[in-house]
């Protein structure tokens, strides 16, 4: 098979990044979990902190078995699929196997592409360079809106009036503006109650 065919197959993905650690993000904060990061991403957002994802073309494709083996041997049966923009990719192969599994799928998005795969829960994460198709969200479990600036309030408001009323909201605060930001997103959340502060855990905890 060529890699393009192999990449459409979905039995094959480009993950450039994989480690088991505790999400340190929005609603499952603190749970271990198998991290599983594919390359390449077509939002370029100003203030990414992943930038190493976006040329997916540093590694060679991963098969979904490896993938799978790998989480199935973690303690925790749990996977975070990220990227990168992991909707640019079939990701129902790679749902199916760890369906079979057993094994817990979240999925973090932009929402920019056509969603594939059966998940146990959906974190949209929408940006402004390209915004999510209208389709997924009233299937997000999740919706976190990165504050950068008071301009994003107007944003995440948007986008939580698209989602379903089950769908916790959240609001992170962008890290390299953190020490300007936070105060006020503490303010916002106290005027809007329905929101909760995420934070980067993660990054306070020193680990990936
Ligand atoms: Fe970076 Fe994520 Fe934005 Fe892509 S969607 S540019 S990976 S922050």
């Amino acid at each position: 098979m060529k890699e393009q065919e192999k990449i459409e197959s979905g039995l094959y993905l480009p993950m450039i990044e994989d480690f088991y650690t505790l999400q340190g993000e929005g609603f499952h904060t603190g749970k271990a979990a198998y991290f599983v990061r594919l390359g390449g991403c077509d939002i370029e957002c100003d203030w990414c902190d992943t930038r190493i994802s976006w040329d997916a073309s540093t590694k060679d494709l991963t098969s979904i078995e490896d993938i799978v083996s790998k989480v199935a041997a973690a303690p925790a049966k749990a996977i975070v699929v990220t990227g990168g923009e992991p909707l640019l990719y079939n990701l129902s192969p790679l749902c199916d196997a760890l369906n079979e599994e057993s094994v817990e799928t979240y999925l973090e998005t932009s929402g920019a592409h056509d969603l594939t795969g059966e998940w146990d829960w959906i974190c949209l994460s929408p940006k402004r360079n390209h915004p999510p198709l209208n389709d997924i969200f009233i299937l997000a479990n999740e919706l976190k809106v990165i504050i950068a600036n008071k301009d994003d309030f107007k944003w995440a408001e948007e986008n939580a009036a698209k989602v379903d009323k089950t769908c916790h909201l959240f609001l992170q605060p962008e890290w390299s503006n953190f020490e300007e930001i936070m105060p006020v997103i503490v303010e916002y959340v106290l005027h809007n109650p329905k929101w909760q502060v995420s934070l980067q855990a993660h990054k306070f905890m020193r680990i990936p």
